[in-house]
């Protein structure tokens, strides 16, 4: 079986970790542990195909900059997530997609950009604020929230997809 490697990126308590624990095992955490960093591994079947994911879930700091380099450099595809109720996660979100081709030096880097905690009523980004720079950074878009368990799965089929199609 094939395997592939993503990387989870963007500013903290934006809900990577949630995302990835929602997707591998189903569970959701209201409280934030803003130092879990690991790695997962799930088994998948996409368009009929078997393949194994291995999911680095991150977490760090400025000052791990050249860690964070080197997963980049070792990564499949990108999942970059913001929050819609924190604009400035948007904003880094921006910097992080335009920072990871320079990073692997390829031009197409499958990528999936991720607005999170779309259960929430009171948003800071519009939907068409994530249309718009997925179009620019040309990747994949959900709109998702970890805790409803709303497109979560799809944003990691989507990965799948995007890796196979680059
Ligand atoms: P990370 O720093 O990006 O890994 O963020 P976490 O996954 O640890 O989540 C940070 C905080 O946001 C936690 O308190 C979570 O319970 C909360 N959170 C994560 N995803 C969602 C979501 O989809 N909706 C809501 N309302 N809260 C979320
Ligand atoms: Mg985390």
């Amino acid at each position: 079986t094939p395997e592939y490697k993503i990387v989870m990126l963007g500013s903290g308590g934006v809900g990577k970790s949630m995302l990835t624990t929602k997707y591998i095992n189903g569970t959701f955490s209201e409280e934030y542990d803003p130092t879990i960093e690991d790695s997962y591994r799930k088994q998948c079947k996409v368009d009929g195909q078997t393949c194994m994911l291995e999911i680095l879930d991150t977490a760090g700091q400025e000052e791990y900059a050249a860690m964070r380099d080197y997963q980049i450099r070792s990564g499949d595809c990108f999942v970059i997530v913001y929050s819609v109720t924190d604009y400035a996660s948007y904003q880094e979100a921006e910097m992080i997609a335009a920072r990871i081709p320079k990073i692997k030096e390829m031009q197409h880097v499958p990528m999936v950009l991720v607005g999170n905690k779309c259960d929430v009523v009171d948003r800071d980004v519009p939907t068409r604020n994530g249309i718009s720079l997925a179009r620019k950074i040309c990747s994949g878009f959900y709109e998702a929230s970890a805790r409803e368990n709303y497109n979560v799965e799809k944003v990691f089929e989507q990965c799948v997809r995007r890796i196979k199609t680059y």
